[in-house]
């Protein structure tokens, strides 16, 4: 009614622009077929044709676009698929009626599962369904041609949609379905590309080239603004891309509050190229390394050798800047084919970080002996890497990894120091935080997991999206436990979820006696101008009026009225 329609952020950031809907019109396709051998070798050419497309394009592009090609390209050559399209072809209906039919039956199955990640597949299917049809049709690909400053609206959009669309024309995208987590959403962000999921049909009613205003900070759509609502906008898209500018010029300038207190601003990574914008943007160091890329999407685990070249490289590209390596953190519901983990009814609550470790000491083991085989470049003293256990619950764990470390440092006539330190991703590492610390070199909150545990929201379901919030007072409160357990033994608090990378929360992390912050390449640059314009003590005092608030959006308009941010 007030023309404004609310929707979960999927990327960040705010757009101004115009509707342009994208109908996904579906692909007309005949039931019977023409024979069997006529409509086989049709499904196998259009196969083909869609399958050396996707590989003419495999090597472009960042990380994101690469592993939704591998995606599309698994499915391209799943047997089930094909078998179940060649059944139907062989009753006598049409190669596009049989192959349609497969993906649709394999998408009902993957929905009644329940299962986040395998509904992100839906995404993936739908969209090879259509590429697939298009190629029987001889159709060519869809070229859209957009308008620049265009707001794509849509049902749900497909990820090869977004893939073809030019970023320079697209400000931003808004879907009436749609989850978080999907793979477009995870695009967009990668794209720079702000939006929203979840807006619900009313999105689907919106003329085309209707003026928008799209704040995915805010999850809000606003539909045909009036000119003091689109002049505001113009003067807050112009102030912040003025701050954004400001910070990356700054970005290389170290991190200290108008009183003095230095904080590091490290960029979390998983490749190389993640360890280069890190170095690009200012970030001191790696506070934490997601090896699990080395490990997901193959039949065996990669060796000693392979892990240890992995790590050099990375710590090579940090040019010798600190690298908190975490160990592997599978299980669940990041499967491995390696790693037989029966199947569980609450993977989030299963074999998961440090237990699959423990569980299967011999990978530990072999992971260890990689990290600490990475040389620092010459002339550095100490080691560059730093050694991270993930889903820590109790301190008996941290003793079996210090265990196999130490076995590891002796096997390799390691005799210097080597840090190992503890994520907080459970309340129980929360709370014993104390017990905790007393043996581990440092602590890093993973806001991500803990929030999901501390809340008992799952971080991966789209319907709770909304308040799976990290500012909300029950997390804030498990931080400040861990402060405190921390500085009880003179260790540092840092943090590497997602709480790291919200400028919001900033002052409260401060407040709360956090000394590292670990956060996406892109937003290191403004977390440490954010740093430099707080007052520690001015940060002590929120941190306190915070802990009190009753809700996150409590906590958020605290630091609004507070801070003006
Ligand atoms: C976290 O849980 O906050 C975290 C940093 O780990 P991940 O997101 O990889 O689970
Ligand atoms: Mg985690």
């Amino acid at each position: 009614a007030d023309g404004v329609l609310k929707g979960v952020l999927a990327a960040p950031g705010l757009a101004i622009g115009k509707a342009v809907r994208l109908a996904s019109s579906d692909i007309a396709v005949r039931e019977q077929g023409e024979g069997a051998a006529h409509e086989e070798t049709a499904l196998l050419a259009a196969l083909d044709k869609v399958r050396a497309k996707i590989e003419a394009s495999a090597s472009k592009g960042d990380k994101a676009r690469k592993a939704i090609r591998a995606a599309h390209l698994a499915f391209l050559d799943d047997p089930e698929l094909l078998a179940q399209a060649k059944s139907l072809i062989a009753a006598g209906k049409s190669a596009g009626f049989g192959w349609r039919s497969a993906v649709r039956g394999y998408v009902e199955a993957l929905r009644a599962l329940g299962d986040r990640r395998m509904a992100e597949r839906v995404d993936d299917l739908i969209d090879l369904e259509r590429q697939v049809l298009r190629a029987l049709a001889g159709e060519d690909d869809e070229a859209t041609i957009l308008p620049p400053g265009s707001i794509l609206l849509a049902d749900e959009l497909l990820p090869s949609q977004l893939m073809g669309a030019d970023p320079g024309v697209v400000a931003g995208f808004a879907t009436a379905r749609g989850g978080p987590t999907s793979h477009v959403a995870i695009l967009a962000a990668a794209m720079g590309i702000p939006a929203l999921v979840a807006l619900g049909g009313a999105a689907l009613s919106i003329a085309d080239g209707t003026a928008l205003i799209l704040d995915a900070d805010g999850g809000s759509l606003r539909v045909a603004p009036d000119a003091p609502a689109l002049e505001a906008a113009q003067t807050a898209l112009a102030g912040r891309q003025a701050r954004k500018a400001a910070a990356k010029a700054a970005a290389h300038d170290p991190a200290i509050t108008r009183d003095g207190t230095r904080i590091e601003v490290f960029a979390n990574t998983g490749s190389v190229k993640d360890a280069l914008a890190a170095i690009e943007n200012g970030a001191e160091g790696s506070g934490l390394l997601r090896t699990e890329f080395l490990f997901l999407d193959r039949q065996t685990p990669p060796d000693e050798d392979e892990q240890a070249s992995q790590y050099q490289a990375i710590a090579d590209a940090l040019q010798g800047k600190p690298l908190i390596v975490r160990t592997l953190d599978v299980g669940g519901d990041k499967a491995a084919p390696y790693l037989p983990i029966p199947a569980e009814e609450n993977p989030a609550l299963g074999l998961r970080g440090v237990r699959v470790s423990l569980w299967r000491p011999h990978l530990l083991k072999t992971q260890l002996r990689a990290i600490l085989r990475v040389v620092p470049p010459q002339g550095s003293k100490g080691g560059q890497c730093k050694i991270m256990v993930p889903m820590i619950a109790s301190l008996d764990e941290l003793r079996a990894v210090r265990a196999v470390l130490e076995e590891a440092k002796r096997e390799l006539g390691v005799t210097d120091p080597v840090e190992l330190g503890v994520m907080i991703e459970t309340p129980a590492a929360a709370v014993t935080a104390d017990l905790i610390a007393a043996e581990a070199d440092f602590l890093s909150v993973g806001t991500n997991d803990l929030t999901q545990y501390v809340l008992a929201m799952d971080r991966g379901n789209p319907e709770l999206a909304a308040r799976i919030d990290a500012l909300h007072p029950a997390v804030l409160r498990m931080i400040a436990q861990t402060c405190q357990g921390a500085a009880k033994h003179g260790r540092w608090v840092g943090v590497c979820g997602g709480l790291a990378s919200d400028v919001a929360a900033t002052p409260i992390l401060l407040g709360l006696g956090v000394t590292e912050l670990s956060t996406t390449a892109a937003i290191a640059p403004e977390v440490k101008a954010r740093v430099r314009a707080l007052d520690l003590l001015a940060c002590q005092e929120l941190a306190v009026k915070a802990l009190a608030q009753t809700s996150p959006e409590a906590v958020r308009a605290l630091v609004q009225s507070t801070l003006g941010a």
